[in-house]
């Protein structure tokens, strides 16, 4: 088996690894699983993997809350609150999102869809060639969401035990504000009420790719990418 993308792996065979893969994989790809499955982690390896963009709408809405617009005032108190924000707000998102020119060999989709009436607008607009579920038990979710933090200068993700900052980034590092247990709990009670039903959804139209997420970073990347390969035949 061929693994490519991890950090072992030297520029001409990632360079050999990547091409199966750009051919292969047409549409987009949905990174699917419960908040603080690993989705924003392996999205760089996949999006590397895929020359498919990364587009995070958690990400975008977080833009939008800092830049105090519309759409921000609008998304911030079910943010958090740990709730979804409006289907109708976050399809017109996407919908503009997949107008712009690098988005026309489908995009690296982390946290959309997060309903059926998202995927059910989803397979209007855009073909979905594989979504890859990362699947963490809801404990293991909690320790990993509280100890997490952000170096606001470079975006790079921390965790206090598994993965702390260095000490020069220590004291500037700073926690997500719906990252702490009491929305955390909420959150995952939005998972499993609104977005689980999804992987059936998913697994009916031969999409669905399950992936162990409770193991280390390397090792869920390398079984995303294999069952990514496998798929591309
Ligand atoms: P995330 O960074 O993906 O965990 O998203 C953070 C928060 O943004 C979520 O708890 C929701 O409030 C909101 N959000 C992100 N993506 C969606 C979506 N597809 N549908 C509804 N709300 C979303």
């Amino acid at each position: 088996m061929v693994i490519c993308g991890g950090s072992r792996t030297s520029h001409d065979a990632l360079y050999l690894c990547l091409a199966p893969l750009r051919r292969a994989v047409d549409g987009s790809i949905v990174l699917f699983g419960p908040p603080g499955a690993g989705k924003g982690t392996q999205a760089a390896r996949i999006s590397l993997l895929t020359g498919k963009p990364q587009v995070s709408t958690g990400d975008m809405l977080r833009a939008a809350v800092a830049a105090d617009t519309e759409l921000g005032r609008e998304a911030k108190s079910y943010m958090e609150a740990g709730l979804l924000v409006p289907d109708e707000v976050i399809i017109g998102l996407i919908s503009e999102r997949l107008k712009k020119p690098d988005a026309e060999s489908g995009l690296l989709l982390d946290g959309y869809p997060r309903t059926i009436v998202q995927a059910e607008s989803l397979d209007k607009i855009e073909s979905v060639a594989a979504v890859v579920s990362i699947e963490v038990p809801d404990d293991a979710i909690v320790r990993r969401i509280v100890g997490r933090r952000m170096d606001p200068e470079t975006g790079q993700i921390y965790h206090i035990d598994f993965n702390p900052p260095p000490e020069e980034i220590a004291n500037r590092v700073v926690q997500r504000k719906d990252d702490n247990e009491e929305t955390v709990r909420s959150r995952l009670s939005a998972y499993h009420e609104q977005t689980a039903p999804l992987a059936n959804w998913y697994g009916e139209r031969g999409v669905l790719l399950r992936i162990d997420g409770n193991k280390g970073i390397e090792v869920v990347g390398d079984s995303i990418e294999s069952a990514l390969l496998e798929m591309s035949g």
